[in-house]
């Protein structure tokens, strides 16, 4: 039934519908891996963030298990209630200890790690230089802070210092960045943001959601891939990528991490993790801190990814990292192509407006170490199939 109050979102739907931007989400029957069951037939996955393919490890799969046999299922409450478990502190120890970071704090997610930290830290009367590509995460907390936020162009450290000298009269100062960019996979340039903070004595945050468990030494993440420890005042991170399971964290400044469990919001108004994902992420970082064996893989499978893409001639943007863009340009055509994989086996996906700016659509690929060489060379041979057919190469 018809309801006139609601007529508006039925014309956007047909809207977007009549764009190709209409997003259909699949369901998947299966766990998290190299291959995953869609429709009653298993995909080659090329979509998901599990670049270490953790989310269906055995070991995280047994500790989850022995987690929930030690401490249940649940939290029960907010932290800052109902008190905090072992578990968690032991998470949060070892997160800063592997990140060579002073302190650590986890949240749910990476989102709302992001909407605790930077309310935390600037407020009405402050300002943020944000890169105009970050995450909407990064957006949306520093859109609740209420602090004014000029946006400078992407990765241009030339308009980042501009905007920085254009703008005065605010109290506290913030640069946030991301560090590996979610849609086009190149890395910000943190050691030359850095140095400005430094000259101009900013508060300086990454959000490291894509560098965790992928650069740096094994892993380690964007910080660390530059040797900038202690110079970065807060990293932003994620467990629901690399780590394989679900939760976000801040490492950084025993100081910030401090305040961050006095005033963070989505830590005194939301409960923690689940003992599941604590549990299953401790043993992530204890994999990582065995051996560089996944991330070896994982970068040894982009590479492979990327040059054979491009001796086929796809345009893949500025990729420095496991996230490849196929870069269509056309939304109709990138779901065209992202239809015609998923026919021929091949799960990726077609990101377009407003995920990514208008004209910029494209097919983005998620390399993972839970890739073999034979799932590498069937998915190969199905993009340069559709590429051909689409008259993209
Ligand atoms: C994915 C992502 C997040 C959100 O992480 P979740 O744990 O999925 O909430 C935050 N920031 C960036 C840059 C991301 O890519």
């Amino acid at each position: 039934m018809s309801n006139h109050r609601t007529d508006w979102i039925s014309e956007e739907i047909a809207g977007l519908k009549e764009a190709g931007l209409f997003n259909v989400i699949r369901t998947i029957d299966s766990p998290m891996d190299a291959r995953v069951k869609i429709d009653g037939r298993y995909l080659l996955n090329f979509c998901a963030n599990n670049y270490l393919g953790l989310a269906n490890h055995p070991r995280l799969r047994q500790a989850a298990q022995q987690g929930i046999d030690a401490y249940g299922v649940g939290p029960g409450a907010v932290r800052s209630i109902a008190g905090t478990m072992s578990l968690h502190i032991e998470l949060e120890k070892r997160l800063a200890e592997f990140k060579r970071a002073a302190a650590c704090i986890t949240f749910q997610s990476g989102f709302t790690a992001n909407l605790a930290t930077i309310p935390a830290l600037v407020g009405r009367d402050d300002v943020i230089f944000s890169d105009e590509l970050n995450h909407a995460s990064i957006i949306d907390g520093s859109r609740l802070s209420r602090a004014t936020i000029v946006r400078y162009a992407h990765n241009d450290t030339a308009d980042l210092r501009r905007k920085i000298e254009e703008t005065t009269g605010y109290g506290r100062r913030l640069i946030i960045t991301d560090g590996v960019f979610s849609m086009d996979g190149d890395i910000a340039p943190l050691d030359k943001i850095c140095d400005i903070a430094n000259e101009y004595d900013i508060l300086l945050m990454v959000d490291d959601a894509h560098g965790e468990g992928v650069l740096g030494e094994g892993g380690r993440g964007i910080v660390d891939h530059f040797g900038l420890h202690g110079r970065v005042d807060v990293e932003v991170g994620t467990l629901s990528k690399a780590f394989g399971a679900v939760g976000g964290l801040v490492a950084g400044r025993q100081e910030i991490i401090d305040w961050l469990r006095q005033r963070g919001r989505p830590f005194l108004f939301s409960s923690a993790m689940t003992v599941p994902d604590v549990a299953a992420c401790l043993e992530a970082v204890n994999v990582l801190q065995e051996s560089t064996e996944l991330v070896d893989k994982l970068w040894a499978n982009a590479k492979l990814f990327r040059e054979a893409m491009q001796s086929f001639g796809f345009d893949t943007g500025f990729s420095q990292t496991p996230i490849v863009p196929v870069m269509l340009g056309d939304a109709k055509l990138a779901q065209t192509f992202s239809r015609r994989l998923f026919e021929e086996g091949v799960f990726a996906m077609a990101i377009g407006y407003p995920t990514v700016p208008q004209g910029k659509a494209r097919v983005r690929v998620m390399n993972s170490a839970a890739h073999s060489p034979d799932d590498l060379e069937e998915a190969l041979a199905v993009f340069e199939k559709v590429g051909k057919e689409l008259a993209v190469i």
